[in-house]
């Protein structure tokens, strides 16, 4: 017997169209490339994204094709996505961090047709246009006035080319398990792996990003993506927000401390969301300024453990509360959150921080389990580390164009490639990605542990931990510094001294090097497998 309710795909214009009808006149504000503000709503919005639509198909996109953007967060690279994926084509966000190499290989593997491209992007596409073949048409996302001198294949400026369609279109209806994005993971492990995102799994993911114990989202808010929406879907701001009438504020490309700070204020900002170093900065412009941040109520942090110090400089000293997020592109991407659950209220001061180190617990739709190597499943005691895989209706089963290659268990989980803990309240805690542990004597010794160990040590700016092979133990950890200007670097046995009590004695490591600088991946995570590479022969000296 079948349930009988009506069959209502989950398409992402629906989230578009509920935000038009019923919170037309929320604000939609950006601060432009051009550099002023531009202040627009949804009801615009959707407008536009149905221009967006229509001219994408004048142009002869069609179903299932790749548009690809290489834009900041503004209110145009939101309407192409509603746009792009409302002619029934595939929105392909490119990371402009990437080596333009990266982004040719990205663009060529997609097979995007037109990328509409922001001002600060054209003289990088400029330079590699002939490894751009397949790209029929340049957009750039501007008007007349500040479009460039450039020879790009077709380019118009975006104003002049929407005004060629009247709006008066509807949305193409695919069915909701049609391809809606594509973001390739950033390649910190091998070949960049288009992850394609389905309409029904990105409105599922956003429901579940809005929830009380996610992101907590509702009309009432004013939310700052500072996270790029080129980063692992934008995690999922940009349909969340419409979703509940919240209003959207997005930063344009400027996200250094100051300038992150001026946009909250002025628009009264009450969540945002982005990495460590974003916060990290926007801190050191408060400390070293006075400033506050009164509005803003909740911060999501994630995409790199958060250090305890930055949670405990929000809460206590600026009253935000943080909520530490795990997420992979292939999550697409929230994993776990932290929220506060009742088993565990009781706790204060630095035991509450230190559970919030942790990353938190999965929501409804994200299976979680760990296992050893050969998949038995590992307890969750909070101190058995083991392969983190997960389950659920938004969560990568296969790449694109590589069809072939299984990605998940005889269970149906996909294998994170992150190394962790579960609690016996369901915290989960990283400890390391698969690939950087370290493999000594047939036991696992986690690289993360140990650097935010060794970062705590005085003057150390940055710690990276990698294996050095070892005869008796197989593995064995390397420790390499880099220091803050113009401090003295500790030597190994100051630095084992240091250590000596926060971790297992077995674990502290074997030799140490200072360099001038670690190698970064685009993202700004620390770049393992260069650090492998650059130190394969290194041995401890003694
Ligand atoms: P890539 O896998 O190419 O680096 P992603 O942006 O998808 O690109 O990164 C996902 C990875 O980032 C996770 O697998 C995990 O290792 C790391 N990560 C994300 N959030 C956190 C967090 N809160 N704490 C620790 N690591 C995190």
């Amino acid at each position: 017997m079948l349930g009988l309710m009506q069959d209502w795909p989950l398409l992402m214009h629906t989230v578009l169209d509920h935000a038009a009808i019923q919170h037309p006149h929320r604000d939609v504000v950006s601060r432009s490339v051009e550099g002023p503000f531009h202040r627009t709503d949804y009801a615009t919005i959707r407008g536009r994204a149905l221009k967006v639509a229509q001219r994408l198909m004048k142009d002869g996109i069609r179903q299932g094709d790749r548009v690809a953007t290489l834009a900041w967060n503004t209110w145009r690279h939101l309407e192409a996505w509603y746009g792009i994926a409302g002619a029934g084509a595939v929105y392909h966000t490119v990371n402009p961090r990437l080596f333009p190499e990266q982004i040719a290989w990205i663009m060529n593997h997609a097979g995007s047709r037109i990328l509409m491209l922001d001002l600060t992007f054209v003289p990088l596409v400029q330079a590699m246009a002939d490894k751009l073949p397949l790209v029929e048409r340049f957009v750039i996302l501007t008007d007349a006035a500040h479009m460039p001198q450039t020879s790009l294949r077709n380019a118009v400026p975006y104003e002049e080319w929407l005004a060629e369609a009247d709006g008066d279109f509807a949305w193409v209806r695919v069915e909701e398990n049609a391809a809606a994005g594509i973001c390739y993971t950033s390649g910190t492990t091998g070949d960049p792996k288009g992850v394609v995102y389905s309409h029904r799994s990105n409105v599922i993911h956003a429901m579940i990003c809005t929830q009380v114990d996610a992101f907590g989202l509702g009309a009432a808010d004013r939310v700052m993506p500072v996270v790029p929406m080129f980063h692992a879907n934008g995690w999922s701001l940009a349909l969340s927000a419409p979703m509940v009438g919240a209003a959207l504020v997005m930063p344009g490309a400027k996200l250094d401390g100051a300038s992150v700070h001026e946009v909250i204020e002025r628009e009264r900002v009450t969540f945002s969301a982005a990495v460590p170093t974003v916060w990290m900065m926007l801190l050191q412009h408060l400390e070293a300024t006075g400033a506050r941040i009164g509005s803003m109520n909740r911060v999501a942090i994630g995409g790199s453990a958060c250090p305890p110090a930055i949670t405990r400089a929000y809460q206590e000293k600026y009253g935000v509360r943080v909520i530490h997020a795990w997420g992979m592109t292939e999550l697409s991407p929230v994993g776990t959150l932290f929220a506060v659950k009742p088993e565990v209220a009781h706790l204060t001061g630095d035991d509450m921080l230190r559970l919030q180190a942790k990353q938190g617990t999965p929501p409804y739709t994200v299976e979680m389990k760990i296992t050893d190597d050969d998949g038995r499943e590992l307890p969750w005691d909070g101190t058995t580390f083991g392969r983190l895989k997960v389950k659920g209706p938004a969560i990568t089963r296969r790449y694109f164009r590589r069809e072939e290659e299984e990605v998940l268990d005889e269970n149906g989980f996909f294998d994170t490639g992150d190394v962790a803990t579960m609690d016996e309240n369901g915290y989960m805690e990283i400890t390391d990605r698969s690939k950087d542990v370290i493999k000594s004597g047939g036991e696992w010794i986690s690289s993360i542990t140990l650097e935010n160990a060794a970062v705590g040590y005085p003057g150390v700016a940055e710690a990276a931990v990698v294996s050095m092979k070892d005869a008796k133990w197989d593995e064995r950890p390397l420790l390499i510094l880099v220091m803050k200007p113009g401090v003295l670097s500790p030597n190994l046995t100051q630095m084992r001294d240091f250590l000596a009590d926060k971790v297992a004695k077995w674990w502290l490591p074997d030799d140490l090097v200072v360099l001038d600088e670690i190698p970064h991946t685009a993202t700004g995570k620390i770049l393992k497998t260069r650090l492998r590479e650059m130190f394969k022969d290194h041995r401890p000296a003694a």
